[in-house]
């Protein structure tokens, strides 16, 4: 599903990304576990086509977005990738459920068929009576779940998740880890998750250790 061959980044004469291989399969769960400052989040941007490498390519569902022009680009990322952040960054005057809907709007699709995807995704995680509550009425796991909702609307091939239980307490921080794989049961994504948190190597498929801009194997 992604595939990423001789990634290599710099900024100024700070090398980041020394070569990296990698090849994340369908519906997989994959986090990228490592210290901070190890190039994880630039590897992740990169992935998700937010950021241009120096050289290297990266291909999604067996499209090479290397040779794609900025507006195809955003186009095909609106498309198929989905973000969570580590701060939810829902917009503080809208409802969960319209925060929910918004990349469905720009993505085209109807009224309607944005409410209906939007309510049967909150209704999957357990949160149609949160629909009409404006994020600071939310828990911070709720917040994070709307925002998991909102990268899910478009129904992406790829979940790019960026220390997404980073502000989490330990509680909420499983119920998310969970929340990922119920989601890849029920609706088949790939996810791709980064964090210097060690614990979720444990409960994703694979593992994938990144120090110093480099994959260790
Ligand atoms: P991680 O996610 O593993 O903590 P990052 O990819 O965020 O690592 O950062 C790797 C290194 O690149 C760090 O030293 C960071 O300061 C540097 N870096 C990241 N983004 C930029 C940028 N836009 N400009 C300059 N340096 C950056």
């Amino acid at each position: 599903m992604i595939q990423l061959e001789g990634i290599t980044k710099s900024f100024g004469s700070l090398q980041v990304l020394k070569g990296i291989d990698l090849e994340i399969n369908s519906g997989e769960v994959v986090s990228i576990v490592g210290p901070s400052g190890a190039g994880k989040t630039t590897l992740l941007q990169i992935m998700g086509t937010l950021d241009d490498p120096d050289a290297g390519t990266v291909s999604i569902d067996g499209t090479n977005l290397s040779r794609m022009k900025q507006k195809e680009l955003s186009a095909f990322r609106n498309k198929h990738i989905g973000f969570v952040f580590q701060f939810h960054q829902l917009l503080p005057e809208f409802t969960a459920i319209e925060n929910i809907m918004i990349p469905a709007f720009i993505a085209g699709v109807s009224n309607r068929e944005a409410l209906t995807r939007a309510s049967e995704i909150l209704d999957f995680m357990g949160l149609k009576e949160r629909a009409s509550h404006k994020p600071n009425e939310l828990s911070g796991g709720e917040k994070q779940r709307v925002a998991v909702a909102r990268a899910l609307i478009n129904n992406p091939a790829v979940i790019l998740a960026d220390e997404p239980s980073g502000s989490l307490d330990s509680h909420n921080k499983e119920e998310l880890h969970q929340l990922f794989f119920d989601l890849r049961n029920k609706f088949g994504q790939t996810f791709v998750i980064v964090t210097h948190d060690e614990s979720l190597s444990k409960i994703t498929d694979r593992t994938v250790h990144m120090i110093d801009g480099m994959i260790q194997y």
